[in-house]
């Protein structure tokens, strides 16, 4: 493979933004990054992709996203097809987040192991795609939260923990836990306490055991509180974090994971969405801004997560879901931290998420500044994945 040369690029790492930068690319990964000027002579003899006027950063990353869905009004409905059927939806779904600059994603729950081969794979080169770290199903209780559309139902301590060690057989690389009701299923209230303290605690002893990260969708006060005093890795939507509790992710470092664009995508649309979901999502608009902010205030750090395949939330959002937390208050250069180098710390993925020597070179160019405006991140002007350029004929 031959190497490439970004010259004279703005790069942002993953942390910092800095003008006249060069990054050389070899064998998939990066071999140096630095000052322009200081360019080792190999840049040279590289072929040389013009960054003036540009600005590279590392590949995005969207830690919640649900391959098997499109983002069709009735998400319930979608979600009754064969796996096979949804294998072919992924496989879709996976391209268009390549094509949007998403170079690796979390999916949060679907049909059966399918997004678990799927990750093998797009891994094993067989089809096009982002990174894919795979949590299964998601875990609920009976009856709860997406029984009927992207969990598996299972009660009590030792029914968790087992189905934890099946999740991980199966091929999960993290676990989600559905703590508390949500918009999504008809018949529970939206802040629903499901799972109790014991079985989220066994949740995340047996995940982290494993070495995976575990994320919990909680709405609720109560069930958010259980999470986070369980040593859960991320809250995701999080609407009723209070002062107490940004507090405490604060102190342990949990990550909020707000998934603005799923709320959106649902009160935009209440022409096609089932009303019970768009009742439930108008009900939580408000204090998930204020419980964002609460974190904001408070420290807490946040990571970059669309709930792709919900309602009108189309894969390949991140870009919007930036643009959406800085409009609620994050920095841009914050929201940017958010989608790169928090959320590989999030996934445990030591070789994504920042510009340095021995990372993946995982890596996308833009046609502008995007801290100075966020909305250039709608219009990728190269993918890198894995040192090779992506195109869309792939
Ligand atoms: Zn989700």
């Amino acid at each position: 493979m031959t190497a490439s040369y970004f010259a004279g690029a703005t790069l942002f790492d993953g942390r910092s933004i800095r003008d006249g930068s060069g990054v050389l690319v070899s064998e998939g990964s990066i071999q140096w990054a630095g000052a322009h000027a200081r360019a080792p002579r190999e840049a040279r003899t590289a072929r040389a992709i013009d960054g003036r006027g540009r600005t590279l950063t590392p590949g995005l990353i969207d830690c919640h996203v649900h391959l098997c869905f499109d983002g069709s009004p009735d998400f319930v409905a979608e979600a009754q097809i064969s796996e096979a059927y949804a294998a072919v939806k992924c496989l879709g779904n996976a391209r268009r987040q390549l094509a949007a600059g998403v170079t690796t994603v979390r999916d949060l729950g679907g049909t059966g192991a399918v997004v678990c081969e799927v990750a093998r794979a797009i891994a094993e080169g067989r089809a096009p795609g982002p990174r894919v770290v795979a949590s299964g199903q998601a875990l609920t209780i009976t009856g709860g939260h997406g029984w009927n559309s992207f969990a598996r139902q299972v009660d009590g301590a030792v029914g968790v923990r087992v189905a934890v060690r099946e999740q991980v057989r199966s091929g999960a690389r993290s676990i989600k836990i559905v703590a508390t009701g949500g918009v999504l299923t008809p018949g529970i209230p939206v802040d629903f306490t499901a799972f109790s303290p014991d079985e989220i605690v066994a949740a995340v002893d047996e995940a982290h055991k494993w070495g995976a990260p575990v994320a919990a969708h909680a709405i609720g006060r109560a069930g958010i509180e259980s999470c986070v005093r369980a040593g859960i890795d991320s809250i995701e939507h999080g609407s009723q974090i209070d002062v107490a509790i940004a507090r405490e992710m604060r102190s342990r470092g949990t990550f909020h994971v707000p998934t603005i664009s799923a709320l959106e995508g649902i009160v935009g649309h209440p022409e096609d969405v089932p009303a019970f979901a768009v009742q439930k999502a108008q009900q939580i608009l408000e204090s998930a801004k204020v419980a964002f902010r609460r974190g904001i205030r408070g420290g807490v750090r946040h990571a970059c997560g669309t709930d792709a395949g919900t309602p009108h939330n189309p894969h390949g959002s991140a870009p919007l879901e930036i643009g959406r937390m800085s409009a609620w208050g994050l920095t841009p250069l914050k929201a940017l931290q958010s989608a790169t180098a928090n959320a590989a710390e999030l996934l445990r993925l030591p070789e994504v998420g920042t510009v340095e020597a021995g990372k993946a070179a995982d890596l996308v160019l833009w046609a502008g500044n995007p801290v100075e405006d966020l909305t250039i991140l709608h219009r990728p002007e190269m993918v890198m994945r894995a040192g090779q350029v992506w195109a869309a004929e792939d």
